[in-house]
């Protein structure tokens, strides 16, 4: 498996890990938009929103948890913050393994695209 979040997963590639579990793991952006700028991803490799499946959805509540729980944890969560997730083409995706963005510590502006 030649993507890129996979072999972050398998440690093939360094990466700035913030967390950990059995199923998700969230790291730092490597070219980040904000002052707080993390990844949520599952460990399984899910292409996209697009390829999640319907028994798959409990994961998704984990990785907005584990979000919710960096933001605590990086100052944010009272100042605010914005999660993002890109999803095919035109939607900006860009790595083709699901990823949730945690972005925060600045004011985000209200254009979304
Ligand atoms: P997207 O456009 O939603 O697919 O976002 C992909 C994100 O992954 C971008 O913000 C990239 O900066 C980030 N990224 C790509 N490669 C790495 C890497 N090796 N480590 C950390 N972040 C990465
Ligand atoms: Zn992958």
């Amino acid at each position: 498996m030649d993507c890129v979040f996979c072999q972050i997963v398998s440690k093939k590639i360094p990466s700035d890990i913030v967390y950990q579990d059995g199923e998700v793991l969230a790291f730092r952006d490597i070219n980040p938009q904000a002052p707080v700028h993390l990844l949520v991803i599952p460990k399984k490799h899910i292409a996209s929103l697009a390829e999640l499946a319907e028994e798959e959805l409990p994961l998704m509540g984990r990785m907005v948890s584990v979000a919710s729980k960096l933001a605590e944890r990086e100052g944010v969560s009272e100042s605010g913050y914005r999660l993002v997730i890109n999803c095919g083409r035109e939607g900006g995706q860009l790595v083709p393994h699901l990823h949730l963005h945690l972005l925060g510590g600045r004011q985000l502006r209200g254009q979304l695209g």
